[in-house]
């Protein structure tokens, strides 16, 4: 017998829940049934789970928690991964500066604890609550909260379109389902789905959390949501002016300037200062920048110019799916032809073999 097995017994013994034989049988039947003591005292019905749970937190001076009565906090909920939460019963309630608070059913389960603090660097504060309360718990959350499909999508997005001509990420939701595009140099690509809805803000938090900046436009119709969002991913400090980038359209970090991609007579430059976080680009569009500065996107740039600075991914359709996406092409249906140097409208016309 273990000492942990040994306390509970004794607990439960002295708080007048079970007797001696009934301690003594659940001792023998452990073994065979290859549970701990007290699942196995509530398998062969001689006390219940709360009371169990009862006893340890009375003992233990733990806080009980009644699991009806509390919001899971989704943001904290995925900054740990779904399949540990799931296994070892651990719901996450709340968190602050120094502390995490959790609800466990196993108030010994240091290495799940030891995890969590190294994973979130907080300390672990546990409360109990009912195992079979957890899980239901986790499982609404996790049925009905869209928010881990949606980090791990766009990580893998973001991931595909370095070095690509897309530089914007289309989120289409509705009310059961979130279709994701991607945008660049004339071409959307409808790549990931999720089937389940999203709320508005879960876009703005999945880029929050995943600490990528970004400038995003909402529109919305009868039936959907549409954010187009522009993830700052592209840093650099050396560019010389004026240029062409086909580089997710934006820079960081010293300012950020951004060629909308509607029309190329008058694009719409968006200027800032110092980096945008999760900036609605929409309210920053009378700030127009001195066009001698400009960084174009390669659909915005103005049809004829003299010697820029250009670094653009030119699409060729991939040869192995013709657009549809394959492992070739990253699923992204396209490949990618960079084009460096300073040229001017003639020479990228020539480069990119079309007519002036
Ligand atoms: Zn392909």
């Amino acid at each position: 017998m273990n000492n942990k097995t040994a306390k509970l017994g004794s607990l439960l013994i002295q708080y007048g829940l079970i007797t001696e034989d009934d301690l003594n049988d659940g001792l023998k039947l452990q073994k065979l049934m290859g549970l701990k003591l007290g699942e196995t005292l509530i398998k062969i019905g001689k006390i219940t789970e709360e009371n169990v749970q009862w006893v340890l937190s009375k003992q233990f001076d733990i806080p009980f928690i009644i699991l009806e009565h509390v919001n899971p906090d989704s943001d904290l909920i995925v900054k740990l991964p779904k399949n540990f939460l799931m296994e070892n019963r651990i719901l996450p309630l709340f968190e602050t500066d120094e502390e995490i608070c959790i609800v466990t059913e196993d108030i010994f389960n240091y290495s799940a604890f030891a995890l969590i603090e190294n994973t979130l660097n907080k300390k672990v504060n546990i409360s109990l609550g009912e195992g079979k309360k957890i899980e239901k718990a986790l499982i609404k959350f996790f049925k009905s909260d869209a928010m881990p499909s949606l980090l791990s999508t766009l990580e893998n997005i973001i991931e595909k379109i370095k070095n690509t001509s897309f530089y914007r990420i289309d989120i289409a939701i509705s009310n059961h389902s979130c279709d994701i595009s991607i945008y660049g140099c004339g071409i959307l690509k409808k790549i990931s789905k999720i089937n389940n809805s999203l709320k508005k803000e879960d876009v703005l938090r999945a880029f929050d959390f995943l600490k990528i900046p970004f400038l995003y436009d909402i529109h919305e119709n009868y039936s959907k949501v549409i954010f187009s969002v522009f993830p700052l991913i592209n840093k650099t400090k050396e560019i010389n002016y004026p240029a062409i980038l086909e580089l997710y359209g934006l820079l960081l970090p010293d300012f950020i300037i951004f060629a909308d991609t509607n029309s190329s007579d008058t694009p719409n430059l968006l200027y800032s200062d110092s980096p945008i976080h999760g900036y609605p680009y929409i309210s920053i569009k009378s700030r127009i920048l001195n066009y001698s500065k400009a960084i174009y996107t390669l659909d915005s740039a103005p049809q004829t110019f003299k010697k820029h600075y250009i670094k653009v991914y030119m699409p060729q359709e991939c040869s192995f799916c013709s657009t549809e996406g394959c492992e070739k092409c990253n699923e992204l249906g396209y490949t990618f032809k960079k084009i460096e140097g300073i040229y001017d409208s003639e020479d990228l016309n020539t480069i990119l073999n079309r007519s002036a």
